[in-house]
């Protein structure tokens, strides 16, 4: 059970004094839901202002406090701004510029005749001094002049900076005191705050340590709770499995294995032959050839006289795999059957009579092949495609179905770099699929200005009448992104236009239903032109698709555009990918993009998308979902994640338990970070 002390930071937001129905969704966008969410709300940026006696102290451009008396309210006729003239002690005017809403307020805050402290940017306009949209307007002073460096805090519309800040300082006022759980030497070596006054201090200005302190907080939570999983699984009953090679040997595959393939296979039949379940984690890019080492690991158990079971993603992802295990696997006899959601009535009894009675030896399926009602008579051996769909709490369930807890084996398409690899999967050994199997043709990679998609849409025309088929991505940053969508939509209507019903639309707000059924026409080339966001970046082998065409490819992350241009050059034909850009892009974005035309190796591609975002475009990356961490940036993650592993492992070679006084302190973080199905794996725990 989570240690009372915390209780107080996991109260609900509504605990705070002044949140009422308004705020609920706003907060919620910004994941800010307990109190807890807020102290740990930190600040983008922070405004530093200078007081000053009168404007001639002050500069243009600088942010000032300074007292005002004002003299006149002038609003404009139409639409313009309404203007605000008041003067310092020297008789020097300024103006105070309001646009739209906001001059009703600028009424009632600057009243003619009276003095008022302002803060906010000093500009020029023409040869006027203004301060537009002030900050603050104050009748007393003290307050702005007491906070001269003020956070700027991540928004969403409905919520101020002022509200915000005065619910981030209720909260930070609840704070606890904790017991250190960060290793003394550390903490005194790097010159960190406790954990209380980090938070604090992390709200009040720029500082370095109490930033890093937190956000190593968050990576020591995460790799202790890996490695708890890691241990727990260590001490798991599993089923030694001994292939004898009669059922791979009969395999008929049209290529020899690559000395990658060969490796991995070598690495699984290891593992799958120890006490302990297996936990391995399979990373190779997209072609790299998983299915076939899948393949070769499930007939190892099925040698050994168990089941294995294959789980994908989608349904199509798993009818896909189903065509292609049946054929690798033709000549074995080894009985493969295909469970989804979907099947009913008497297909679906007689897939649960095989899986009880042993006659079906591998199941292909999706989530639906764990459901309660689904009884395997021997099941050793699970693969779970597409990892990354899958959390670790989904992993642990798996581990739970049946006495002993079958070997595991995950795939992940996404080639992410190794210290993510750790962040995200340190509970897991590692297995890399490192080379193409030979004769892959590389693709044709284009950066191409978004103002000439007339002659990409012309280039698109030529490309579906000589029977080919392609790909046009649209950006979809977040599922919620109505904008996106809408964007998406006109894009879909006006190609439809042009191409009429051989276009199709999916995107992540569809019904399934109409997901699967729109893919399917494209798989079987019914469909010549898929107009997509983000979400066939799983898996999906159309050989005939030889062109992808991605808009505003600066959006994507490049492991993103890596793999939606996997979804291409399948085929024997030569293919294409045109990455359409914006016109005012960053260096870093300009830089990314000439890496897509640069290399194919998905590797490398993750380790220089990491190399170029943590060090620049910070701050936007935090929260982009590509890191399992809120509070931790790219940065801090290359730096302190192997720290924090370190002392996480040491930690537990010592006090595996923990049950000593840091041992009891980590248990806290873990409730902290809510990684507490770590905890709940230990004995007792
Ligand atoms: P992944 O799932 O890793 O993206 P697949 O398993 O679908 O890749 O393999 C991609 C393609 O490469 C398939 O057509 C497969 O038959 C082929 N392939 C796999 N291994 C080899 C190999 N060693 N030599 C040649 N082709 C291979
Ligand atoms: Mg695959």
């Amino acid at each position: 059970m989570r240690p009372q002390i915390l209780n107080p930071l996991f109260a609900e937001a509504e605990s705070l004094k002044g949140v009422g129905p308004q705020l609920a969704r706003p907060m919620e966008r910004l994941g800010l839901t307990r109190v807890k969410d807020f102290a740990y709300h930190l600040p983008d940026r922070f405004v530093e202002r200078r007081p000053v006696e009168n404007l001639d102290a002050a500069s243009v451009g600088e942010n000032i406090v300074v007292a005002l008396t004002v003299r006149e309210h002038r609003s404009s006729s139409g639409r313009g701004p309404y203007r605000v003239l008041a003067e310092d002690v020297l008789g020097n005017v300024c103006t105070l510029t309001f646009f739209g809403r906001a001059s009703y307020t600028a009424k009632k805050l600057l009243p003619v005749g009276e003095k008022r402290w302002v803060a906010g940017r000093l500009d020029q306009y023409g040869q006027m001094l203004q301060i537009v949209h002030p900050d603050h307007v104050a009748e007393d002073g003290s307050a702005l002049l007491e906070q001269l460096c003020e956070p700027v805090y991540p928004l969403s519309e409905g919520l101020t900076q002022g509200r915000l800040a005065g619910l981030i300082q209720q909260a930070l006022e609840h704070l606890p005191e904790l017991p250190e759980w960060i290793e003394p030497g550390l903490l005194d070596r790097m010159k960190w705050p406790a954990w209380r006054d980090a938070l604090v201090l992390a709200h009040k200005g720029t500082h370095a340590q109490a930033r890093d302190r937190l956000a190593y907080d968050e990576l020591l939570a995460n790799s202790l709770a890996l490695m708890l999983v890691r241990d727990a699984n260590r001490a798991r009953t599993g089923s030694p499995l001994a292939g004898d090679g009669s059922l791979r040997s009969k395999l008929s595959l049209p290529f020899a294995l690559t000395g990658a393939q060969r490796r991995t296979i070598g690495e699984i039949e290891g593992d799958m032959a120890q006490g302990a379940p297996m936990l391995r984690l399979l990373q190779g890019d997209v072609g790299s050839g998983k299915t076939v080492v899948a393949l070769e690991a499930m007939l190892i158990a099925v040698e050994a006289g168990a089941q294995a079971a294959l789980l994908a993603p989608t349904e199509i992802l798993a009818r896909q795999h189903h065509e292609t295990l049946m054929r690798m696997a033709a000549g074995t006899g080894v009985e493969i059957a295909l469970f989804t959601g979907r099947d009913k009535g008497k297909a679906r009894e007689s897939i649960l009579m095989g899986l009880l009675d042993g006659s079906i030896d591998i199941v292909v399926g999706t989530h639906a092949i764990f459901q309660e009602s689904v009884a395997y008579k021997n099941l050793a051996m699970v693969v779970i495609d597409e990892q990354h769909r899958f959390g670790v709490g989904q992993r642990l369930m798996l581990a739970q179905k049946g006495k002993r807890t079958p070997h595991c084996l995950a795939m992940t398409a996404t080639p992410i770099p190794r210290t993510l690899t750790l962040a995200q999967y340190g509970e897991m050994d590692v297995s890399r699929l490192d080379e193409m199997p030979p004769g892959r043709q590389a693709i044709d990679t284009r950066v191409v200005s978004g103002e000439r998609i007339g002659d990409v849409v012309g280039a698109l025309a030529r490309h579906l009448d000589g029977g080919g088929q392609a790909y046009w991505v649209c950006p979809m940053v977040r599922e919620s992104e109505n904008d996106d969508l809408a964007a998406a939509e006109a894009r879909f209507a006006e190609l439809k236009e042009r191409f009429g019903d051989a276009v199709v639309l999916v995107h992540g707000q569809l019904k399934p239903e109409l997901k699967d059924a729109a893919m399917e026409r494209f798989v079987r080339g019914e469909a010549k032109l898929l107009v997509a966001t983000t979400v066939i970046e799983v898996g999906v082998d159309v050989p005939d698709a030889t062109l992808m065409i991605i808009e505003q490819a600066e959006r994507f992350g490049l492991a993103q555009l890596h793999q939606l241009r996997g979804r291409v050059g399948r085929g024997a034909d030569k293919s294409v990918c045109l990455l359409l850009r914006g016109d005012a892009l960053s260096e870093t974005a300009r830089d990314r993009l000439a890496l897509m035309r640069e290399t194919q190796d998905g590797f490398r591609l993750a380790e220089e998308d990491l190399r170029l975002r943590g060090g620049g475009e910070l701050l936007g990356t935090r929260q982009s979902g590509d890191t399992p961490f809120r509070i931790a940036s790219l940065e801090q993650i290359q730096t302190l994640l192997p720290l924090a592993h370190d002392d996480a492992r040491l930690l537990i070679e010592r006090d595996g338990g923990l049950t000593g006084d840091r041992g009891e302190a980590a248990r806290m973080l873990l409730y902290l970070f809510e990684r507490d199905w770590g905890v709940q794996l230990l004995r007792g725990g």
